[in-house]
């Protein structure tokens, strides 16, 4: 399998160096140059697979000609094996014909683990075969750091570091990461906010000096191997259901389009998928762009679902590729002028096709609170706030009662116990393998907000704690 910048200029690369590379040279986002496509017969004979075996047969065409089957097949094993619940990624019932996924049964009880438990493991195996190592750097508001740390603890060829604000994030996700123990886990809490921590990650990616040669790997949602794995569970789902013989609808809570953009392609490849909701909380640029055709950059507002507090979407440029035709050229120049306008909208006619699918919704901290109350309520559910965006969406957007509605639950309710407060219920307690969290030992090391203090640490620490 090949990949292709969404701005059309950088070169075509295999699933190995685009594992490794992150952003594409041009400033593109890299994408399969050919979506395989499943015939029906195929989905339909992967019915009652395990997740893992699963996840094979809906990733092997991406990874084609880097890794081979067996080596692949112990890797997927490995991953969601580790997974709390054995059906990896249960369905739970919330009403007739309604349900949610869960999604959280990984080790930092979010979605992510899903995509970075998998890209962890890949990372070791390619960079062992090379004989390499890279160092990771990487921003966080709360549930991408945790996930990052704990898929690349046990990799041998990796050193990682995370920023994230100081005092900013919530003390569950804070914990979750500085409780990791590792000689290459680096958690950096800077003295600033949380964009003061994205723009270091950006300007360290734009002039790798002081990294003296060695390879930085980026792992935010931007990365391909991510959105790959996210594919499989849409699969996952609509087989339990009653799928491909008949179709699904999904709702996705989201932030930067990485999640639902998966379910987009799970549909380009042959799943039969009706509709696809877009479920953003007040930072609603996504929903603006659905509703109105009107994808505006707009301040930040905090929320109850910090991890969809965004301002702009960084997978949308991957729909916007497709919206055109793959016309990298016409890309570029959209983008090149929301860079600098904070502006964008698309032809009439590009904007209506791509609404046959797509249905959205902001949801307010008022209304989230209310479902989760209500589903509580109604049948013993303890969603948590991000998920509730997406059940909330789910039911306003519906089109049609008999087709199956699937929530993905994003994140389990104990990560935000500020929401579930404020529905009025108790705080959820923290699974066994988390229960002593409170009282692990932290590591974490305060810096200024200064992009030379972050780089030397980087450097003098890069090696497994040693300077690079
Ligand atoms: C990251 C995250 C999201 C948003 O996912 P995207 O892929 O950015 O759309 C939603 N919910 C939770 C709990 C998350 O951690």
């Amino acid at each position: 399998m090949r990949y292709i910048s969404t701005r059309g200029q950088a070169p075509a690369l295999n699933f190995e160096d685009v594992l490794l590379a992150g952003l594409a040279s041009d400033g593109g986002l890299y994408v399969p140059e050919n979506l395989p496509r499943f015939t029906q017969e195929e989905i339909a004979s992967w019915a009652g697979l395990p997740y893992h075996e699963l996840a094979f047969n809906v990733m092997r065409p991406f990874v084609a000609g880097s890794i081979s089957d067996a080596d692949f097949k112990a890797i997927l094993k490995d991953t969601y094996g580790a997974f709390a619940h054995s059906a990896v990624a249960p369905l739970r019932q919330l009403d007739a014909n309604e349900w949610v996924m869960e999604l959280f049964h990984g080790p930092t009880l979010a979605f992510k683990d899903f995509a970075l438990q998998l890209l962890g493991r890949l990372l070791d195996h390619f960079l062992t075969k090379r004989g390499e190592r890279a160092v990771i750097l990487g921003a966080t508001s709360g549930d991408t750091g945790s996930a990052a740390i704990e898929g690349c603890r046990r990799c041998e060829s990796v050193d990682i570091f995370i920023l994230h604000p100081h005092n900013r994030v919530s003390e569950v996700q804070r914990r979750q990461m500085t409780t990791i123990a590792g000689d290459n886990i680096h958690n950096i809490a800077i003295d600033g906010n949380f964009d003061d921590c994205q723009e270091m990650v950006k300007n360290s990616f734009a002039d790798q000096g002081f990294l003296k040669g060695n390879r930085l790997v980026a792992v935010n949602s931007i990365n391909w191997a991510r959105i790959m794995a996210q594919i499989v569970y849409y699969f996952h789902a609509a087989l339990q259901l009653g799928g491909p013989q008949r179709s699904m609808a999904f709702s996705v809570p989201t932030g930067n389009f990485g999640d639902i953009f998966a379910g987009y392609l799970a549909r380009n490849m042959g799943l039969p998928i009706s509709q696809l909701v877009v479920a953003t909380n007040r930072n609603d640029i996504l929903h603006r762009f659905m509703s109105g055709n009107r994808y505006d950059k707009d301040t930040l507002h905090p929320s109850l679902s910090p991890s969809m507090d965004i301002m702009v979407s960084s997978n949308f440029e991957r729909l916007l590729f497709d919206m055109h035709g793959r016309n990298g050229a016409l890309v570029k120049e959209l983008m090149e002028n929301f860079k600098q306008t904070g502006k964008l909208s698309v032809e009439d006619e590009r904007w209506t096709e791509t609404r046959r699918l797509f249905d959205s919704l902001a949801v307010d901290d008022e209304a989230t609170c209310a479902t989760i109350a209500e589903v509580y309520r109604d049948c013993g559910e303890l969603l948590d706030p991000h998920t509730a965006i997406g059940v909330h969406a789910a039911r306003e957007c519906r089109r049609s009662m008999s087709t199956p509605m699937i929530t993905l639950g994003t994140a389990h309710p104990v990560k935000f116990p500020e929401a579930v407060r404020k529905a009025g219920l108790d705080e959820p307690q923290l699974p066994a393998h988390l229960a002593d969290l409170f009282e692990r030992a932290e590591r974490c090391t305060v810096l200024p907000n200064s992009l030379t203090d972050i780089q030397q640490f980087v450097a003098a620490h890069g090696n497994r704690g040693k300077p690079l």
